[in-house]
């Protein structure tokens, strides 16, 4: 067994932020040294940062979203056209989303997608939710936004289909040529997508 540099806080400090995304073993042992090099500037901080966050943080009731208040900061603006929701499988799609900046619109987080093969079920998703917002009334639009995977379509479909009499167009986005990509390297079921989804010029 390896001789021990480290008393169990920073070893616990370093076998939690290996846990983190994007951070395996080796990325987790440097950032727990500067964060104990820094311990004042940012281990302190960042320490009082978490706490708060873990003593605020949660799940939106309305629309799943991960934010410090219920409803969330996107269900209470005003601002927004909130007869328009986009349905997406995480919070981070909801982010990427709103960085682009395209929609102005209300969000559903389903919190996954449909897998059987994982047991993954319809009860398991925020898809109850979704259909009791459209049942109320009051939405135009549901923009079905979920990875063009086997998981998100069969995902998409199901939701369609317990959304079927209900008074709403529902939309998904275009699956094709991405911006900047060059038709060469695509894969031949992108191709297809992109041809059957042309549009005029
Ligand atoms: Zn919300």
């Amino acid at each position: 067994m390896a001789k021990r540099v480290t008393g169990p806080e920073i070893e616990k400090l370093i076998q939690l932020l290996a846990k983190v995304p994007g951070l395996g073993p080796r990325s987790a042992r440097r950032a727990a040294l500067h964060l104990v090099k820094k311990k004042d500037q940012l281990l302190g901080p960042l320490a009082d940062a978490m706490g708060e966050a873990h003593r605020k943080v949660r799940i939106c009731s309305c629309c799943g979203n991960v934010d410090t208040s219920d409803p969330c900061t996107v269900c209470t603006d005003v601002r927004r056209d909130h007869a328009v929701i986009i349905v997406v499988e995480d919070v981070s799609d909801l982010w990427a989303l709103e960085r682009a900046g395209a929609m102005n619109a209300a969000y559903h987080v389903l919190g996954g997608t449909l897998s059987p093969l994982d047991g993954v079920g319809p009860d398991d998703l925020n898809i109850r939710g979704l259909v009791d917002r459209v049942a109320k009334g009051g939405v135009r639009e549901l923009i079905i936004a979920v990875n063009a995977t086997v998981e998100g379509q069969t995902t998409a479909h199901y939701i369609t289909d317990q959304l079927s009499g209900l008074e709403v167009k529902i939309t998904r986005l275009a699956h094709g040529v991405p911006v900047g990509g060059e038709l060469d390297y695509l894969d031949e079921g992108t191709l297809t997508a992109a041809l059957r989804a042309r549009t005029a010029i």
